[in-house]
Formats: structure tokens, C-alpha cells, sequence
């Protein structure tokens, strides 16, 4: 199970094609939303690097080098940690692994893979460090980077890697790979109607009392917004004012539904991206396109504020009136 990738044949072709021919690429950034699949992407490439089958398919996923690959413990594979600010790197661990990376790998594959999970604040001074181990890495050494946007990156570093975009798969993919994963398919159809063909969102949805509370939060949002009620609108946004990271998530999935809505009210047969295409459908008739595009306006504003440490009650205050005036 743990070998199969859903979704993204293209960018998995790619790989099997690199290592195929031998021409693997020594730093990869593979990119994309959070949940959509960058780490078991990763996983893949580092199997393909080291899979130790000699007859058959690589990677194989059966094989004690696979196995350990999946579960986290193969001596050669390192999961670099976070040690700097706000969750990055630190100077100190890229000097670590880069001493590291120059002592000869202990296994049969003759390999060795650096991964480095979320680079989305990775600060210049460790990337500058960097860029030294990954312009003229030891022939064994891999490193593998994934990050929301490839801009995380410095462009010195990038121009040094292979990127790939990692898109999430289709809604049906979603639904096999969460039965694959053992989850029943009630919550699997409930999670991917929230979460789409994000298998890693789909399954924090099924698992996480606290995403699926933040979903149902989300669609109260646009209940109020459906009826103009702003008195309804600041009491459900209220207990978000407590943590940041949990206003930036809901106003993100509002504006999903928002974004969905503009798209609905000019053609009630397209795809949504949003939590909830129930709502997206009664915002669609409740906005104009107008409407729905400055509130998605506002939303971003507040969002800026936010990352920006305004006061968060206070914009959360400020976005409610500015809802509710458009
Ligand atoms: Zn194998």
C-alpha cells in the first residue's frame, strides 16, 4: 500500500524514467499544497534510489530497504529536522548534515538521502549554507526539498535543483486511496466532499476532531454571510480570535467557498475546491460575482493583517463589518 502513489502519473513517470536511465537528479524541490502527496512523492524517489529488488519493478515496497524507507528508520535516509525560526532550518543543522553527508553511505544501494519536509521558512542564511553541499554534492548524496511554493526557495538554490509541481489527485482517486488507508466510507466520502483529492487533508479531516469542527465553523461563516447577519457572523468568528494559524485556516477555507460561489453563479455545473459545495451553491445565489470578488478582497486584506501580528480580534471585527457592507 505504502508504495503506491495516487494521482500525479506524470511526475511519477518522470522519476521511474530518471532512475531508470541512471540520470537521477541530486536535489529535487517537489512543490505544492500541504496534504497533496510532496513527502510520499519524496518517498518514492528515495526507494527508486535505493530499492535493493534486482529482479522486478523498483521500487519494489516489500523489500527490508523499502520497508524501512516507509517507516522512517533506514539509517541512510535522514529526515532533517526543524531548528530554525518559525520552523525552519538552522545554520548549525545544514553544517550537521553537511558533515554528514561526506561520510560514505553503509548500505548495499551505496546511497544516501537528505529530506527536508515544509522549507516554506527557510530563512537566506541557512540556504546560503546550503547552496555550497548541493552545487558539488558527494556522487552518493540526494537531497529532496518540498515547501508550498518553489519562492521559499533562494533562486541560486533552485537553479540547482529539479523542480516538480505536485498537484492533488481526483476525487475518486481520493476515495480509493482512503479505503486502501482503512477508513470507512461514510468519513471518506465526507472527508473528500471537505477535502477533495488532498489525501493527507482527507485523512486529517477523518482523524482530527479539531479539522472537522474548523470545517463546520467554516460553513457557519457562510450561513451568516447567506443571511447578512453580522451579529450571527462575529459570534461564530469569535472563538478564532484566540490562535492566528487557526484564522488564517478558516478564512482560507471561507474564501475557498467564496471563490466557489463566483465560479457557481456563471456555471452551476463546474468544479468546486471549497469544504462545502452545498454552500458555495447558496452563496452563489445569495452574492453577485461582484460581491463574492471583494469579499475574497477583504478576506485577503485580513489575512495580510494577520500574518502582519495586527490585533486579531480587531481584524476579525474589522472583516465582519466589511463583509456584511459590501
Ligand atoms: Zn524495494
Amino acid at each position: 500500500m505504502n508504495n503506491k502513489v495516487f494521482g500525479n502519473e506524470q511526475l511519477v513517470s518522470t522519476l521511474e524514467a530518471m532512475s531508470g536511465t541512471g540520470r537521477t537528479a541530486h536535489s529535487l524541490i517537489l512543490y505544492g499544497e500541504k496534504g497533496c502527496g510532496r513527502k510520499t512523492i519524496a518517498k518514492y524517489y528515495t526507494k527508486l534510489l535505493m530499492c535493493g529488488n534486482k529482479s522486478g519493478d523498483k521500487p519494489c515496497g516489500v523489500c527490508e530497504t523499502c520497508r524501512s524507507i516507509d517507516e522512517d528508520r533506514h539509517p541512510d535516509v535522514s529526515i532533517v529536522h526543524k531548528s530554525g525560526k518559525l520552523g525552519g532550518f538552522s545554520v548549525e543543522t545544514i553544517s550537521d548534515v553537511a558533515r554528514d553527508a561526506y561520510v560514505m553511505p553503509n548500505n548495499s544501494s551505496g546511497v544516501k538521502v537528505y529530506i527536508f519536509g515544509d522549507c516554506d521558512n527557510f530563512d537566506p542564511r541557512p540556504q546560503n549554507k546550503l547552496l555550497k553541499l548541493i552545487e558539488e554534492p558527494p556522487d552518493y548524496a540526494y537531497f529532496i526539498f518540498t515547501a508550498q511554493s518553489k519562492s521559499a526557495f533562494l533562486p541560486t538554490i533552485i537553479s540547482r535543483c529539479v523542480c516538480f509541481g505536485v498537484a492533488q489527485c481526483s476525487d475518486d482517486e481520493a476515495l480509493e486511496a482512503l479505503s486502501c488507508f482503512g477508513c470507512e466510507t461514510d468519513d471518506s466520502r465526507k472527508a473528500v466532499d471537505s477535502f477533495h483529492g488532498n489525501i493527507g487533508r482527507c485523512l486529517e479531516y477523518i482523524s482530527d476532531e479539531e479539522l472537522r469542527n474548523k470545517v463546520d465553523l467554516t460553513k457557519s461563516l457562510a450561513d451568516s454571510i447567506i443571511n447578512k447577519d453580522e451579529y450571527h457572523l462575529n459570534s461564530v468568528i469569535f472563538p478564532v480570535s484566540r490562535e492566528r494559524r487557526d484564522a488564517i485556516e478558516i478564512l482560507s477555507m471561507l474564501d475557498l467557498l467564496v471563490r466557489d460561489a463566483a465560479v457557481l453563479g456563471k456555471d452551476p455545473d463546474a468544479a468546486t475546491i471549497g469544504c462545502c459545495r452545498e454552500h458555495a451553491k447558496r452563496l452563489s445565489e445569495a452574492l453577485t460575482a461582484y460581491q463574492a470578488i471583494r469579499i475574497h478582497m477583504h478576506i485577503e486584506r485580513a489575512k495580510r493583517a494577520i500574518d502582519s501580528n495586527v490585533s486579531l480580534p480587531l481584524v476579525l471585527a474589522a472583516l465582519c463589518s466589511d463583509i456584511i457592507d459590501i
